[in-house]
């Protein structure tokens, strides 16, 4: 049952083999066994867990099943829950019980499935090991000396580990397919606007986006029709007509043009990484595609441009947890102002703090020329880069990360290091554009590797085909640590 699908899950499932509460139970039993050792959830809370999985069964009995319903899915503890702590990695949330669902959580609830649980995390989706989380690191399951990636990394280690069948993540500057491609799993951050940030606590809204990660493409295409849909209470979420992420999977792939920009496959990548791409890039034309050379040249303006807008941006949002509403407040203080000063220098973490001190710096007047309408005009000609690039290809290809996943502690004391695992990813945020990671092998130390499939605004069927009749064809995403 822990390697099954969500398709199988789902008809054993319509099929009375196995109940929700059968499932759950089982989940939640290998979560006590496993997380004291990963450390993959922040929080389980068995009695909420198992009153859904209940519903969930009431619902399948009354005929009234969904294709998710009665199955357990992990939630990065980033989404607003009912009754839920919800800490997003923090000290300053660490004791907020959110009194609303946000957007995707209520999906998840219409569609019948269960929450197994909030998810470690980076604080507020802020770095790419997982350990800035004030609730302790996580372990890779392949190799518990190596990171999980993040920000999602208890997400990607819940589901590499077999702790839940699926899990919700969210993708800033990569933090959904950079710990999935670490973990040796699959993840898409859809096109910007499609998942709902209502209830999503904000880290830079103009690159979050919510996404799903899973074993397969396939299970990814179940989860996005649950995901994805119009929210009004996002001003950015986009009014489209539904979609069948699931429609395409099967269509072959004869003719597809892949594009290979001369930028990512620079110096940088290291060896094992390549190798890997270039067998996956193979299968890929075994299967009928063909490799089309392309150019992304502002392509590594991407970090510096991500690094001075992200911060900008967290700065804004991050001025709401003052320690008068809700979260943190310091104990003792003199006055207003030293209140402020004391909740927020006492519940923020030292990542945290360097970015609201950039950002605060970069939007400052003086400075606000310099370097954050610098950014925003570059991160235009990045979005130009690609518009052009998709004139001669369908998809464009390239590794999720450079390196296999690094050791713990390795890169913690080195910002800049860290911030250079997102040079492949952050374009994505960038631009807006649909961005997915699969597990394609292993490299140094046998950890994951992972294959970076980019697509056109909105092509996430067409994505998901595209990794699924490679996953038709070989059995990485199989493969599991335990
Ligand atoms: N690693 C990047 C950062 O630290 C991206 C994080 C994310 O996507 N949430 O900002």
């Amino acid at each position: 049952m822990f390697n099954t699908s969500l398709k199988q899950l789902s008809t054993q499932l319509a099929e009375k083999k196995i109940s929700s509460i059968e499932l759950t139970t089982e989940f939640l039993k290998r979560i006590k066994q496993s997380n004291p050792e990963y450390n993959a959830f922040v929080t389980v809370n068995e009695d909420i867990s198992l009153a859904q999985a209940k519903a969930a069964d009431q619902m399948i009995a009354a005929g009234n099943a969904q294709p998710l319903t009665g199955i357990p899915i992990a939630q990065k503890d980033i989404f607003c829950a009912k009754g839920w702590l919800t800490t997003c990695g923090s000290k300053m949330l660490a004791n907020f019980v959110s009194p609303y669902d946000a957007g995707v959580i209520e999906r998840f609830n219409q569609a019948g499935a269960v929450n197994i649980g909030k998810t470690n995390m980076d604080e507020f989706a802020m770095g790419s090991s997982n350990e800035t989380s004030y609730y302790g690191i996580v372990k890779n399951p392949w190799d518990t000396a190596a990171v999980p990636g993040g920000s999602s990394g208890g997400a990607a280690c819940a589901v590499a580990a077999r702790l839940a069948p699926a899990a919700t993540g969210t993708d800033t500057g990569g933090s959904i397919r950079q710990p999935a491609a670490l973990c040796g799993i699959s993840g898409i951050k859809p096109t910007y606007g499609l998942v709902s940030r209502y209830g999503m606590i904000a880290f830079a809204s103009s690159l979050d986006q919510g996404g799903p990660m899973a074993k397969s493409a396939e299970d990814l295409a179940l989860l996005l029709n649950v995901m994805v849909g119009f929210d009004p209470r996002d001003s950015t979420s986009l009014q489209r007509e539904a979609e069948d992420y699931a429609r395409d999977l099967e269509k072959p792939l004869a003719g597809l043009r892949i594009g290979l920009p001369k930028e990512y496959f620079a110096e940088g990548m290291s060896s094992d990484v390549a190798r890997a791409i270039e067998a996956a890039l193979n299968e890929y034309r075994k299967l009928g595609a063909q490799t089309v050379d392309v150019s992304l040249p502002n392509a590594s303006l991407s970090i510096p441009v991500y690094y001075v807008l992200a911060p900008a941006e967290a700065s804004s949002n991050l001025s709401r947890f003052d320690g008068v509403r809700y979260g943190h407040r310091a104990a003792s203080y003199t006055d207003l102002a030293d209140m402020y000063r004391k909740s927020r220098a006492q519940g923020f973490g030292a990542e945290v703090k360097r970015r609201i001190l950039i950002g605060t710096y970069v939007l400052s007047h003086g400075y606000y020329d310099a370097y954050y309408l610098k950014a925003q005009k570059l991160r235009r000609l990045i979005a130009q880069d690609f518009a052009q690039a998709y004139e001669q290809c369908d998809v464009i290809m390239g590794p999720t990360t450079p390196t296999v996943a690094f050791n713990l502690g390795e890169k913690s004391g080195d910002p800049i290091q860290m911030y250079l695992s997102d040079i492949y990813t952050s374009a994505a945020n960038l631009t807006g554009m649909p961005a997915m990671s699969i597990p394609i092998g292993f490299g140094d130390k046998n950890r994951p590797i992972g294959l970076h499939i980019i697509g056109n605004y909105f092509k996430e069927a067409q994505m998901l085909n595209v990794a699924h009749q490679y996953q038709q064809v070989t059995d990485w995403h199989l493969r599991s640590p335990v």
